[in-house]
């Protein structure tokens, strides 16, 4: 396995990560908070390189992407491990612990990808968990899928370093980013990451290529009309096109208390962010 992209090595066979914005400092046989990055005598390794957890062919609009090449598919893979920690993470078993999975190289899964062309396919998504965290894995294969003429999407939390992220966008054609409120303290409490970086993140790759945003709507977390208002108001700051997607939450994980909200609170809310967004759909 080759070494991690983004570390630096500190005293004592220490090392720093500055992936994402958690910058972790890991002692020698530490992993980081995201499972996926390990100091290994010093050095640091991307310990879920190549490690699949889930391949599948699917409709692009489940990623949900519903304004880039619509009615196609794409192939989509998965890895375990994320930087966040949401309480109602809805794929939580293979974000959270180290899943089972199956070895594969960059060469394979764009060899997939081109035998699904006859299928609809268009490229690939870095998707189920979160897909920045393998971050060598996902640039090795984006670099070699366009050097075959197949797109990349990413399907992600946002929550990485804009110098990372620069490196691999010239290689990325779509994104969902995930903004999973407009409150600090929503991501501070439920989800243990801060918002500022998730904003950053957005307004970088809102203008480097497409972009929609999806929020899980929560009752009671983030539900609120005024933040609702507040976040399609910022969104359409960046562009009134950013297509938004609401949908609703579904009791998962550490969250099962809440019923999801009904499909008129839903409808409510999407007129709201309307006000704003020229794009905005109703999810699951
Ligand atoms: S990518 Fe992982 S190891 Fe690196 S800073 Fe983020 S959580 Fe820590």
């Amino acid at each position: 396995m080759n070494r991690a992209m983004f570390f630096e090595k500190l005293e004592s066979n220490a090392v720093k990560c500055n992936l994402c914005p958690h910058t972790c400092v890991l002692q020698d046989g530490q992993t980081g908070i995201c499972f996926a990055r390990k100091n290994i005598n010093g050095n640091m390794y991307p310990i879920s390189y190549g490690k699949i957890t889930a391949c599948a062919l699917d409709p692009i609009e489940k990623k949900p992407l519903n304004r880039f090449f619509s009615s196609s598919n794409i192939l989509s893979i998965g890895s375990f491990g994320c930087n966040l920690k949401c309480s109602f993470c809805q794929n939580w078993n293979i974000s959270q612990e180290e899943a089972k999975s199956e070895e594969s190289t960059p060469e394979q899964i764009v060899e997939i990808a081109l035998g699904a062309m006859s299928d609809k396919n268009i490229g690939i998504a870095y998707t189920y968990n979160e897909p920045l965290i393998g971050y060598e894995f996902v640039y090795d294969c984006a670099v070699l899928a366009h050097e075959n003429g197949l797109k990349n999407v990413l399907v992600t939390n946002g929550y990485i370093n804009a110098e990372p992220m620069k490196k691999l966008l010239p290689y990325i054609d779509a994104m969902n980013i995930d903004l999973k409120s407009f409150s600090n303290a929503f991501y501070h409490e439920m989800c243990k990451g801060e918002i500022r970086p998730v904003m950053e993140i957005i307004k970088l790759c809102a203008k480097a290529c497409h972009v929609e945003v999806t929020t899980l709507l929560i009752p009671g977390k983030n539900d609120a009309n005024q933040e609702i208002e507040e976040l399609s108001r910022w969104l359409a700051s960046l562009s009134p096109i950013i297509p938004l997607h609401l949908n609703r939450y579904h009791p998962d994980f550490k969250m099962t208390e809440l019923q999801a909200i009904s499909r008129e609170r839903q409808n409510e809310l999407a007129e709201i962010a309307g006000k704003h967004l020229k794009y905005v759909f109703c999810g699951n």
